[in-house]
């Protein structure tokens, strides 16, 4: 699931529109990065002009930035530990324990 980003930064991007199209990639959706099989939930970071990108919501480092395509916006369910606390998620640990299938939003 999930698409790598085509886009690429290039000095005449206009870098609102930019953002707003990362945000808009990311917009009610989960994201990976790179490789990593982790789902994290979407926040933000800031970049420049006072403009923000999509980034785990638990800040956990990665290189680049998701216009690099470093960042995949996927539908799954978020697996990261920091980003189910932060969004006042019950634990996999305690889902599974239930065996009831969550319906995320
Ligand atoms: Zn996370």
């Amino acid at each position: 699931m999930g698409e790598p980003i085509a886009l690429f930064p290039v000095p005449e991007l206009d870098p609102a529109a930019f953002a707003a199209a990362q945000h808009e990639v990311f917009r009610g959706r989960k994201l990976r990065i790179g490789r990593s099989g982790t789902v994290h939930a979407v926040g933000e970071t800031e970049w420049i002009n006072g403009l923000t990108l999509p980034a785990p919501a638990c800040h956990q480092g990665w290189s680049g930035l998701g216009a690099a395509g470093d960042l995949v916006p996927t539908d799954h369910e978020a697996t990261c530990r920091k980003c189910r606390r932060l969004r006042g998620l019950p634990s996999l640990e305690e889902a599974s324990g239930q065996g009831t299938l969550f319906t995320l939003g």
